[in-house]
């Protein structure tokens, strides 16, 4: 299927690894045009080169910059010549207690996963609407949805985001306009975040990372985690010029874990 997204100009948020680069990943392979962020400067600089690589007829650039400030977002939203798709990613809120969580912890998680979304959907929706297209993707969490304990942070601020997107997605002057906003919630992804929380679970168990993980994919109806490119393939068709009715959805990418029947 050509997924229709030869020359757009796409910004995908906090991109260097796992599931941004595999949103950038099948973006790139589609033929879009893309603008790559995250605060590392090697680690995007590679992932850049990565993505030339697999598409020498687009375009791709890359801005280290964090994009929970208002400095990065306006030098990723500065690097694209126009926005058509916004990807929304940032780093997810640490684990813990609520008990230990002062304002500052809450107020750092609303910043990275609920206000710099907004910000950016606010900084390109109206320009996609007066264009006729537009997708706006925000990666979310399997935990908007089952929250998880100890992710009380991440259930909180990405809820509120939630919230706010299915009002926003289902006004006319944006729906009418083939502009859409989907979230997109990942279950266990194996990249550097879940290993980085494996890790956590084995020092604090002590058991061996390897059993933790193991047990975490015999969890999983499918036996194993996702992959970064299974997410990004959901991530290039919800942007594609065939998924203009898909509007204000949530999407689980969860193997099946979620154990219900809707
Ligand atoms: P990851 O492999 O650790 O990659 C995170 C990416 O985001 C890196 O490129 C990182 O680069 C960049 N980043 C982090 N904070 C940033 C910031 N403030 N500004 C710009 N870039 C930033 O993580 P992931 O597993 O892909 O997770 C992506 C999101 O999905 C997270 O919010 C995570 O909580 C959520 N999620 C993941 C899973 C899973 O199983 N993997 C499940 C549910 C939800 P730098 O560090 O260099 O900036």
């Amino acid at each position: 299927m050509d997924l229709g997204l030869q020359g757009k100009w796409a910004l995908v948020c906090a991109a260097s690894k796992g599931l941004g680069r595999g949103c950038a990943e099948a973006l790139v392979r589609e033929g879009a045009n893309v603008v790559v962020n995250a605060r590392g400067r090697d680690a995007l600089e590679a992932t850049a080169a990565g993505l030339r690589a697999l598409n020498p007829a687009v375009e791709v650039r890359a801005v280290a910059a964090d994009i929970t400030s208002a400095d990065g977002r306006a030098a990723a939203l500065a690097a694209c010549p126009q926005v058509d798709i916004l990807v929304n990613n940032a780093g997810g809120p640490p684990p813990g207690d609520f008990r230990d969580w002062d304002r500052a912890a809450w107020i750092a998680a609303l910043d990275a996963n609920m206000l710099t979304p907004i910000e950016l959907i606010k900084a390109t929706v109206d320009g996609m609407a007066e264009r006729g297209f537009g997708r706006v993707v925000n990666i979310t969490s399997g935990a908007v949805k089952a929250p998880i304990d100890v992710l009380g942070l991440s259930n909180g601020a990405r809820s509120g985001l939630t919230g706010f997107v299915a009002g926003l997605a289902r006004q006319p002057r944006l729906a009418s306009r083939n502009v859409t906003i989907n979230n997109l919630l990942p279950g266990p992804f194996d990249t550097d975040r879940l290993r980085a929380t494996m890790v956590g679970a084995a020092a604090k168990s002590g058991r061996s990372v390897d059993a933790v993980m193991d047990e975490r994919r015999a969890q999983n109806p499918t036996r194993r985690f996702g992959a970064p490119d299974e997410f990004g393939a959901l991530c290039a068709f919800v942007c594609s010029v065939h998924a203009g009715y898909l509007n204000g959805q949530n999407l689980l990418l969860d193997g099946g874990a979620f154990p219900g029947t809707f």
